[in-house]
């Protein structure tokens, strides 16, 4: 079992360092959040009052934080982690971030002999509470080789999509199919409640029809449609709309580098754009439905 720090116990963090305790893995945990430190302490991890006390020792570190800019700030800089953390230990980023800012930090870890990959994740909050999450990973080979059995604490499908940066193209092009697939069928169960259907009745049509997809089958954004997901708790918790933003914004910013065209992702950025600025950032991205049923 390996000494591992744990640095981000957001949404996705938590439950995330919660099975490597319970995978038997000694973990550290840091966050700027106390009570996000405290819940995984009750659950057997240790912690510290910084994040280069907390990576004291390790063997690997794993961060899984918002967005570039924290990634860039734990790392970088003189009194980031890289510049004081031993030759040889691995390094695992696993929040959704540019492909270059990943590259960046690969640069300086390589620099220092450090083991870095990026491994951004898909499978959402449930994902990360029952360990069924897919992590794509960018990186040498032999990186994803040394990361590949801590990640398996923690998923189910462990991707090697090829060198640093990758694992984040990988993850911003699946995104944002998400975001087309959930504006997209939020938009036909509206257009069907319109015409008097039965939300539950229509998911299911859908769902064993060509129009069937993720969204459907395991995060309907209707509420009253499907238990335990966020359109049944008023859209709370799950992945933020500002969250989903920041994806579409990094898919596009990626599309204008490499002169790609992605009309129907850049509607989709705008829808989720529209809405956040009507105030639901915080919500789940499946309440993009509210942009379709008024309530
Ligand atoms: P979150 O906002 O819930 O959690 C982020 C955590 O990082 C917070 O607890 C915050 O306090 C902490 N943090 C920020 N800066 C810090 C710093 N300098 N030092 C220590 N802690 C710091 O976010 P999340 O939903 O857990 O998402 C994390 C990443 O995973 C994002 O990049 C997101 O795009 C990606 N992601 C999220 C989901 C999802 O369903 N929520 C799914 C896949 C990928």
């Amino acid at each position: 079992m390996a000494k591992i720090t744990f640095i981000g116990l957001g949404n996705m963090g938590g439950p995330m360092a919660s099975n490597l305790v319970k995978a038997g893995h000694d973990v550290t945990v840091f966050d700027l959040s106390k009570a996000a430190v405290e819940a995984l302490v009750g659950e057997g991890a240790k912690t510290a009052d910084t994040a280069e006390a907390a990576a004291q020792g390790a063997e690997c570190v794993i961060t899984m934080l918002p967005a570039g800019k924290h990634v860039e700030a734990v790392y970088l800089g003189d009194d980031g982690l890289l510049a004081k953390l031993p030759a040889g230990t691995l390094v695992i980023d696993s929040s959704t971030i540019a492909p270059e800012t990943a590259r960046g930090v690969a640069e300086v870890a390589s620099a220092k002999n450090l083991d870095f990959i990026d491994a951004p994740v898909s499978g959402g909050v449930g994902g990360a509470k029952a360990g069924t999450l897919t992590f794509i990973c960018g990186g040498e080979e032999s990186t994803f080789n040394r990361a590949k059995p801590i990640l398996e604490a923690m998923g189910k499908n462990i991707f090697h999509a090829g060198p640093h940066g990758s694992g984040q193209v990988a993850k911003i092009c699946n995104n944002m199919l998400l975001a087309i697939l959930m504006a997209g069928t939020s938009e036909a169960l509206a257009l069907g409640v319109r015409n008097g259907l039965d939300p539950a009745v229509l998911s299911e049509i859908m769902k064993q029809s060509s129009g069937g997809n993720w969204a459907l089958n395991v995060y309907n954004p209707w509420p009253g449609v499907m238990e335990g997901v966020p359109a049944s708790r008023d859209y709370q918790g799950g992945f933020l709309v500002n969250l989903m933003t920041k994806d579409l914004g990094l898919a596009f910013d990626n599309a204008v580098k490499n002169q790609a065209s992605i009309p129907m992702g850049a509607l989709a950025r705008n829808l989720f754009q529209l809405h956040a600025g009507q105030g639901n950032g915080e919500l789940d991205f499946s309440s993009i439905q509210r942009l379709y049923k008024p309530e």
